[in-house]
């Protein structure tokens, strides 16, 4: 099956300057997708671009095989399938919520439209809240509001820009699961924009990490995460360190943390220098082990506690325990490092600069 958004090397500009440039990527029926970046790396353009808020300078974006832009033409923002939920909510403040979620049905009958109207709310669970206004609804409450209004004319593809933006953090760790839940149950395909990654994570099936308007990976979230294509990816979604390494055979790597073996096999020539990134839960307590390290600092985050390690070599590692193993500040202890997915970036050869 082709995909229902296609998006070919796409270049966006504000004046002359090119915010996106030469973007592409595709998105199957049914997938929730996230666009994760830094502020300002283009995510809202590229949104903008798919609602056709903003015009293509070069390339296309085509759903269900039509072209909705180029750069000769443009679909009108009101003729694309397209839903829009704003981190704002955007609800009108004098229509009742019942009138909110039926903006957009003007075309339908009176009995039709309604009867999609109490579809809608069923759906966002707000039934009992048909008859009141925006205000009077919390902002987690307001947001499922929103998105009721954006996937009522039935559009083929969903665009989220930061929705959960201005809910607290336990509001946003619900309504993302929720919404993901209302998405997958009449199989919408979605895009999100976000700078969160937990969010990212929890929401979607592909993640598409952006960096000056291009995408530098396109991938699931754990891929992201254990297999990251280049040094951005690998610092920007998860947390860890680089250690410095000399590779030993296509797999075996000698580091201060021992020789490690990962899965994957790198072509370098053996004595080939390398970063390799290590996640805190790469590390593990290992009183056998010969590998000191000394805690310097500690975030306990409940069921865990992030610790930061330092090595004789001075080098600073994270580790990632469970919060019951409690060590303290000026501890001595053992480490070894199990790294399975073992990342490797090459050092370039005529400077201290690192190759991507
Ligand atoms: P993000 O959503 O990732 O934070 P945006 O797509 O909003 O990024 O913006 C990308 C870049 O485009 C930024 O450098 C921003 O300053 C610039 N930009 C956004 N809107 C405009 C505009 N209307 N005019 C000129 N530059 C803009």
């Amino acid at each position: 099956m082709p995909p229902l958004l296609s998006i070919d090397n796409l270049t966006c500009r504000y004046d002359s300057t090119d915010i996106i440039a030469g973007l592409s990527l595709k998105l199957n029926e049914g997938d929730i997708a996230c666009l994760l970046g830094p502020s300002g790396c283009g995510k809202s353009t590229i949104l903008r671009a798919i609602a056709g808020f903003h015009p293509a300078s070069k390339g296309s974006i085509s759903l269900r095989d039509q072209i909705i832009s180029s750069e000769n033409e443009s679909l009108a923002p009101e003729k694309r399938p397209v839903g829009m939920v704003f981190q704002d909510y955007a609800l009108f403040p004098h229509m009742t919520i019942a009138q909110n979620i039926g903006y957009g049905l003007n075309k339908m009958s009176r009995n039709i439209r309604n009867k999609k109207i109490t579809e809608m709310l069923e759906l966002v669970n707000l039934s009992d809240f048909a008859q009141r206004y925006p205000h009077e609804l919390s902002g987690g409450q307001q947001q499922r509001v929103s998105l009721a209004r954006a996937m009522a004319p039935e559009p083929s593809l969903i665009l989220l820009d930061e929705p959960f933006s201005n809910l607290d953090v336990e509001l946003r760790k619900r309504l993302s699961l929720n919404i993901r839940d209302i998405l997958k149950s009449l199989n919408m395909t979605a895009i999100l924009v976000t700078h969160d990654q937990q969010e990212a994570f929890a929401m979607c099936d592909h993640i598409g990490v952006i960096k000056d308007g291009t995408v530098q990976q396109w991938d699931t979230p754990y891929n992201l995460y254990h297999e990251p294509v280049n040094r951005f990816v690998a610092n920007f979604v998860g947390q860890g360190c680089f250690i410095k390494g000399k590779q030993l055979t296509h797999v075996a790597f000698e580091t201060e943390l021992g020789v490690i073996e990962g899965n994957r096999a790198y072509q370098w020539p053996n004595g080939s220098h390398v970063d390799i990134l290590v996640r805190p839960d790469d590390i593990i307590f290992n009183p056998k082990s010969s590998i000191s390290a000394n805690v310097i600092s500690k975030t306990f985050a409940g069921t865990s506690t992030l610790y930061r390690l330092k090595l004789s070599s001075s080098t600073i590692v994270e580790g990632l325990f469970p919060s019951h193993q409690d060590l303290h500040i000026g501890n001595q202890i053992n480490i070894s490092l199990v790294a399975d997915h073992l990342i490797a970036f090459k050092w370039s050869e005529h400077s201290s600069k690192k190759s991507i």
